[in-house]
């Protein structure tokens, strides 16, 4: 069988925190097409795609200018040790216009938005500008799979990732989900399969090279980052980048369940028949949700080639991504579900669907402007208490309020918290021996947290401090920012 190449991906949850400069085994400077170039990289990124195009430039024989708007954390420190060298210079807290006027090329944090003034500055003055993926894209000699959409990008891009490998092909997984493969670049053969998790902003800036993937799956779309994107009509047509430069040799996979199906495509379509077929299904792929990105994996996988009993053995595998929908434990007779992966009402809604018995949900975060009122519905008609966070709370509250359910037994506990660890204490002293306590924010984190992860990872120390239980996230490293983890 061919050799297996497993991805960067642990990168999303564990960016090196070793203070070293690049290995000079690693440098091959003189006869790149990067040596002696001038190349700024703004943004550092928090998944990997910062450190990754970094290491990758210096590799090259770049002389690298790093950019950052954000204050100097502990991760840019790490980063800015780990990348000594010489030849990369570090302008951090701030961006300078000296950095954005003359380099040979400009490489762009996918989560800057379009507009930004330093990147029209560049433009204006004519310098190339491209992303960690594009940088990539351009590259890589492998076949393409591209998996975007509202929600389920991650779970259905690593069921399609686990299906090739069980399918005995040489497979990549990379993009949104984390982590960067360009240093992998001279691995990836042409027979192999790369799946890469594309976000609408990682989507908008590839719009510009005017690419798309050999093999392209859009799981589902609702509104999302209207907090960035200027309109729905401009996350759409983002969303829309992963079909619009299909070849007609390319293959379209469209789950069903909403507007997507009806997407114009240039390839072959195959629309996702929702059944999934599988019986032997892990309790990390329950629900109707998961349903629906077994579903649309797996019509991917065979429109690939993979053999039916290869993509069976992947779904039976599949033992679950950390922060979506995560057991952690039990505490005082509480089962309590970790889910702060949920950053969208519909993500919720499904964790909703999915725990069993009377629950309490910490819920909100940041506002992204998307509509309330069908997650305020949802937690109506299966909560028996909210504690709400965030920007949203006093919002969601009002929703809440206005979807009261007249045949409820009892009418919603509404408790508005002013910090995380009140929200988990208030969520335990709500609940009773039996109940579940699920961290289902429905909304971004930033404002309380740089990320997803680091709200997931404090919500189950929060809890291991109620009572000691061993952690499901044991061995997870420190990433800090939602930055290019979009949808
Ligand atoms: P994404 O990469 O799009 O954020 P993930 O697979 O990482 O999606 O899952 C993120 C959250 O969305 C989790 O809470 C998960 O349970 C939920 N989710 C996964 N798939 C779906 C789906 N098809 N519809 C609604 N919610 C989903």
């Amino acid at each position: 069988m061919a050799k297996v190449a497993e991805p960067a991906n642990d990168d999303r949850v564990r960016p090196s925190t070793q203070a070293t400069s690049i290995p000079p085994s690693r440098m091959r400077t003189g006869h790149s097409e990067f040596a002696g170039q001038r190349v700024t990289v703004m943004g550092l990124g928090r998944f990997g795609g910062g450190s990754g195009v970094i290491e990758f430039l210096h590799s090259q024989g770049a002389e690298v200018t790093v950019t950052d708007c954000g204050p100097v954390d502990e991760y840019a420190d790490v980063l800015k040790k780990r990348f000594s060298a010489s030849r990369v210079h570090w302008h951090l807290g701030g961006h300078q216009e000296s950095d954005f006027l003359d380099p040979d090329l400009l490489i762009v944090n996918p989560a800057v938005p379009p507009g930004n003034r330093f990147v029209e500055l560049a433009r204006s003055r004519g310098v190339a500008i491209s992303t960690e993926i594009g940088l990539f894209w351009e590259r890589c000699r492998g076949r393409i799979a591209g998996v975007t959409g509202t929600n389920g990008k991650s779970t259905t891009a690593t069921l399609l990732h686990d299906a090739l490998r069980e399918g005995g092909r040489r497979i990549w997984l990379g993009g949104n989900i984390g982590g960067s493969l360009l240093m992998s670049l001279d691995e990836i053969s042409a027979d192999d399969w790369v799946v890469l998790e594309l976000s609408s902003f990682q989507l908008m800036w590839l719009d510009e090279l005017q690419v798309s993937p050999t093999v392209a799956l859009v799981t589902n779309f609702s509104p999302n980052h209207l907090d960035w994107h200027t309109s729905l009509n401009e996350y759409r047509h983002a969303k829309q980048t992963i079909l619009r430069w299909q070849r007609p040799d390319g293959i379209a996979v469209l789950s069903g369940a909403d507007e997507v199906c009806d997407w114009p495509v240039n390839g072959a379509l195959c629309v996702v028949d929702h059944v999934c077929p599988f019986t032997d299904v892990p309790p990390a792929l329950r629900g109707t949700h998961q349903s629906r990105n077994i579903a649309t994996a797996a019509t991917a996988a065979r429109a690939i080639g993979v053999a039916e009993d290869a993509i069976a053995r992947a779904v039976s595998r599949f033992e679950g991504l950390p922060h979506r929908l995560q057991f952690v434990g039990e505490v005082h007779g509480r089962r309590i579900y970790n889910d702060s992966a949920a950053t969208t009402p519909e993500s919720t809604l499904a964790a909703l669907d999915n725990v069993e018995g009377p629950l309490v949900l910490l819920v909100g975060g940041a506002d992204k402007g998307v509509n309330l009122s069908p997650l305020a519905e949802g937690i109506q008609g299966h909560a028996k208490a909210a504690v709400l966070m965030g920007d949203v709370a006093p919002q969601l509250e009002q929703r809440l309020l206005a979807a009261e359910l007249g045949a409820r037994h009892q009418p919603l506990q509404i408790v508005i918290a002013v910090s995380f660890a009140e929200a988990v204490s208030q969520a335990m002293e709500l609940s009773s021996p039996g109940d579940a306590i699920l961290l289902s924010p429905g909304c971004s984190s930033y404002g309380w947290f740089a990320n997803f992860v680091e709200r997931g990872k404090e919500f189950v120390r929060l809890i291991q401090c109620v009572e000691r239980i061993p952690s499901p996230l044991e061995g997870e490293g420190q990433p800090s920012s939602e930055a290019p983890k979009a949808g």
